[in-house]
């Protein structure tokens, strides 16, 4: 059994909440899910805005780092852990690709981290 999108018309695997191509809740009383919050077309994974996450994310993980080598100012360091705040936001999306991309960041947002400890501790 599938569940039929009633916007787009779109075949769903019958345990989809939310329709997998433009993300209308398939089950009454859901609401609809905001999947990513600069992307105005729901679902459709926006390239621009995928890009801007990784900025967001290398600038947040890896500033302390660079900040610390440059001020020697150790506290600076713990900024990093703000870098994790994209990632996480973006692996517990429902698309797949948003997912993907989480992870990957998560692992730009370790190495950041692993820098700066090794910044604070030398
Ligand atoms: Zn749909």
């Amino acid at each position: 059994m599938t569940r039929i999108c009633k916007k787009c018309g779109f075949e769903n695997q019958d345990d989809y909440d939310y329709c997998a191509k433009c993300g209308t809740p398939l089950v009454e009383g859901l609401r609809p899910k905001q999947v990513y919050v600069y992307n105005a077309q729901p679902l459709q994974v926006n390239k621009k805005a995928i890009i801007a996450s990784y900025i967001a994310t290398i600038f947040l993980s890896w500033s302390g780092f660079f900040v610390s080598l440059i001020t020697k100012n150790n506290l600076v360091a713990t900024f990093t852990f703000f870098g994790f705040f994209m990632p996480f936001f973006l692996v517990q999306s429902r698309h797949p690709t948003l997912r993907k991309h989480g992870l990957i960041q998560m692992g730009i947002s370790l190495v950041g981290v692993a820098l700066s400890f090794y910044v604070m501790f030398h």
